[in-house]
């Protein structure tokens, strides 16, 4: 089968690959986006994104996404719908979207983002995949559980931001926090302590996710230092406790720390493979944030130029 030549290959479509896409594109570079399985990344699954510059009133994550993926389209970048399943980095850099369609690119930047993680229990795996009950995303599923009671797991601040959101819409949100503190910023923490719905239980832990074999009906928690079994009735049950980074396609190939995120050279978005470059979430463990995120994929586009002018 024929490959497809590319150019500029940029893999997601977060804040790092729309902006690497805006300079690429501006540049010449003809970049062609996939967007994966989550068009817009994980901001879309946020509420108001009020840090981002240049929006003194903050902005819906949705609205951001579209807007940046429009001024992608501007400048000519081909958006394409699409999933990244293999790569070979061996000798070309080769890749293809969905195990059929193969690519051969001249420069590849990665912007694959990270992905929510799940506690690992039998009965939270259970209701997740039946829909019926567990989500990691409550601006995505909180309006079904409109007046009725829910629990929410994790205490940084997508936890927090997620329980005050849910706080809007259900007549009780639980918060099982494993430490006895919350590591959220302060801001985030005084939200939810302000909140009358809202309850913080410290030390807590979560043993099973219960229910009729259809949907939740409660959470089993125990006290981590009491030993002290409780169960809060609940037909919702979210997890907020972080992310795993959406690279295991390129492990055979890029040098990674334990969890997965890329390691990029310093001060550069290079990878220890020629021509292949990381921007946003994929590389960074400690920012996390939608402007890092753009301003890495700005200098991925900007890193790839040079590769590519140098060729
Ligand atoms: P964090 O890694 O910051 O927090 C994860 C939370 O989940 C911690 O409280 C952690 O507990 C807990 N946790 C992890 N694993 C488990 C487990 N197995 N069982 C129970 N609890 C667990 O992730 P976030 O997604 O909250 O945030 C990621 C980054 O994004 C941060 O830098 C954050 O500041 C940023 N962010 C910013 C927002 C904003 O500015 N509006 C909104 C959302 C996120 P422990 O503390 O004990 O480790």
């Amino acid at each position: 089968m024929m490959s497809e030549k590319i150019n500029c290959l940029i893999i997601g479509s977060g804040p790092a690959g729309y902006t690497a896409a805006i300079y690429a594109a501006r540049a010449n570079m003809n970049p062609v986006l996939y967007q994966g399985i989550q068009p817009g990344g994980q901001l879309t699954t946020t509420t108001d994104v009020e840090n981002f510059p240049g929006y003194p009133d903050g902005i819906s994550g949705p609205e951001m996404m579209i807007e940046l993926q429009k001024q992608a389209e501007r400048f000519g970048t081909d958006i394409r719908n699409g999933w990244i399943t293999k790569v070979d980095f061996n000798n070309q850099l080769k890749l293809w979207v969905n195990d059929e369609h193969e690519l051969e690119c001249k420069s590849v930047i990665i912007s694959t983002g990270a992905s929510a993680k799940y506690l690992g229990l039998e009965s939270e795996k259970k209701y997740l995949e039946s829909g019926g009950g567990v989500s990691a995303c409550a601006v995505c599923d909180g309006f079904f559980y409109k007046n009725q009671q829910v629990v929410i797991v994790g205490g940084g601040d997508s936890a927090c931001e997620e329980a005050h959101y849910l706080s809007k819409l259900c007549s009780k949100v639980t918060m099982l926090v494993r430490k006895d503190e919350l590591r959220a910023s302060k801001i985030m923490q005084e939200r939810v302590k302000r909140t009358e719905n809202i309850e913080i239980l410290f030390n807590t832990s979560t043993v099973e996710v219960k229910g009729d074999g259809q949907v939740v009906t409660s959470i089993l928690t125990k006290n981590n230092i009491t030993k002290e079994l409780k169960e809060i009735p609940a037909t919702g049950f979210f997890v907020a406790i972080g992310h795993k980074p959406n690279t295991d396609i390129f492990k055979p190939f890029l040098d990674m720390d334990s969890t997965g995120y890329i390691i990029n050279e310093l001060g550069s978005t290079k990878t220890n493979v020629e021509g292949v470059f990381v921007s946003g979430d994929a590389a960074d463990h400690t920012y996390r944030q939608a402007i890092t995120a753009a301003g890495t994929g700005c200098m991925a586009a900007l890193d790839a130029e040079r590769y590519l002018a140098a060729l």
